[in-house]
């Protein structure tokens, strides 16, 4: 689907001339000649951008930018201003709203377009990342993720090392954030190190050929795992709308054209670091909701949602390896009474710990699951009937070696755990699927730990399937 651009102009020949030019790029465009005009389609249709004059008849873009950030649906639609640039002053409160750019009339096309395909860019990535958070808060699975302040590092690079100089003595009282210089060469090699800059402004150099050579260091960043998410702000010393397109086409979040100016640059920092850190709490909600959809929040072990399929999995696995696998389920015994004595908080620490236990004695390919109250699945994939009775019974131990220290009782309490196996991987039955063959291997091992609960407890009951 092609990209919905809104012109808001008040003059029909601009509308006309910037419709010309973004449908020459294949973009669906709409129009508004008025500020109140605009704020319906807006909120009617929900452009990806929005390209406005910098006065309109009844506001300003300004205005415009400010009424849109009050609501959730419209406030990251990137706003793009073209018009009388006016003084530093006016430019920077039009900036400072959330404009992403004031381009002078007659518009440059080819940086109008460069600009035109990078917002959109960003919007659209940021859109994919808010929809999958809101699946993952209709499964009921995000946490909001907690804002955290940080102190800013920034990197001012580039290959003029007075001039960084002069550019970072005129920054420094503008900006909180730390900041360090170095040449893109020196950036690449440190880049592996530890602490990863939140901003890099790339400093170009006058020279076209060698503007564009200093543009790779875009290209390597961007296909750095670490740095992919880092913002990029290139700033021309020299005015070309080639470069300019070409930076934020090869992945710069910010670019100012016109040369350094202090309080203009501190002002995209800003910027460029309050989307970022948007898009970083995005990502962590989405990865917050993943895990919780996969990990029991009490012991830290993976779930039944988890532990089902990867039965499948491991099932299908033994198949092909023609290698057996070992089905554990354990089961606390009397468990109900720790609750009743002792309290639930406790039975929670005894979960807590058991958890603990369970792990540390089983090797990094075995899966442990909390697939009930006190109930725990441990799949042995690679494991013959020897293997998986030695396993099953160190667990036995392990869980009732030391007492349990809880919150309701002054002295540790004693616990002990059943166990019901089945073996797994080498008698599948004909017609049968992974899914309907893992959950008999998981019926089999349930049968057998009832058989333990029944046999006194505290011990270890291997199933043995009908011949
Ligand atoms: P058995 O030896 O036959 O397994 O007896 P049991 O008492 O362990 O089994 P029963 O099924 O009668 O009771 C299990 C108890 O586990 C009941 C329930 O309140 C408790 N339980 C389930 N989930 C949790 C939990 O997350 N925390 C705590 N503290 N208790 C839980
Ligand atoms: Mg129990
Ligand atoms: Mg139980």
């Amino acid at each position: 689907m092609q990209a919905n651009i809104l012109i808001v102009d008040a003059i029909a020949t601009n509308r006309i001339v910037l419709k010309v030019k973004l449908k020459k790029a294949y973009y669906e465009v709409t129009y508004a000649a008025t500020m109140q005009d605009a704020v319906k389609v807006v909120r009617s249709d929900l452009p990806d951008l929005v390209i406005s004059a910098t006065t309109l008849p009844d506001g300003g873009v300004a205005e415009l930018c400010r009424i849109l950030a009050k609501c959730p649906q419209t406030e990251q639609i990137p706003i793009l201003a073209i018009g009388c640039q006016g003084d530093s002053a006016s430019r920077m409160a039009i900036l400072e709203t959330g404009v992403h750019d004031i381009l002078p009339q007659p518009v440059d096309e080819t940086l109008l377009l460069g600009r035109v395909r990078s917002l959109i860019r960003a919007h659209i990535s940021i859109a994919e990342w808010r929809m999958r958070e809101d699946t993952c808060r209709a499964l009921g699975m995000a946490e909001p993720a907690t804002e955290f302040q940080v102190q800013t590092h920034c990197v001012l690079a580039g290959n003029d090392a007075p001039l960084l100089q002069k550019f970072a003595m005129h920054l420094r009282p503008m900006l909180s954030a730390q900041l360090a210089l170095s040449s893109p060469t020196a950036l690449m090699q440190q880049i592996n190190g530890e602490k990863m800059p939140d901003v890099f402004v790339l400093i170009l150099a006058e020279n076209a050929t060698a503007a564009m050579a200093d543009l790779s260091f875009i290209s390597t960043l961007r296909a750095h795992g670490r740095a992919r998410h880092t913002g990029i702000i290139v700033l021309q010393t020299k005015k070309d709308s080639g470069v300019g397109a070409h930076a934020l086409d090869l992945g710069a979040d910010d670019l100012m054209a016109n040369g350094f100016d202090a309080t203009e640059l501190a002002l995209r920092i800003r910027a460029v670091m309050r989307r970022k850190r948007m898009g970083e709490q995005l990502r962590a909600t989405v990865r917050t909701g993943l895990q919780a959809a996969v990990f029991d929040p009490l012991t830290g072990l993976y779930n039944r949602r988890y532990a089902m399929p990867h039965l499948e999995r491991i099932y299908e696995h033994a198949c092909t390896t023609d290698r057996s696998f070992a089905v554990l389920v354990a089961d606390l015994d009397h468990f109900k009474r720790i609750n009743d004595i002792y309290g639930h908080a406790s039975g929670d620490a005894v979960l807590v710990e058991v958890g603990h236990r369970l792990r540390a004695g089983l090797r990094n390919t075995d899966m442990v699951a909390r697939i009930g109250g006190e109930e725990f699945l441990v799949i042995l994939p690679g494991t013959n009937l020897d293997e998986a009775q030695k396993a099953a019974l160190r667990i036995c131990r392990d869980i009732s070696a030391l007492p349990y220290v809880v919150p309701g009782s002054s002295v540790p309490i004693n616990v002990t755990i059943s166990i019901g196996m089945a073996l797994g991987g080498n008698a599948s039955r004909d017609g049968a699927t992974a899914e309907q063959n893992g959950l008999a291997l998981l019926k089999q091992a349930d049968s057998a730990l009832y058989a333990a609960k029944g046999q006194g407890r505290n011990q270890v009951n291997l199933s043995r399937p009908a011949a």
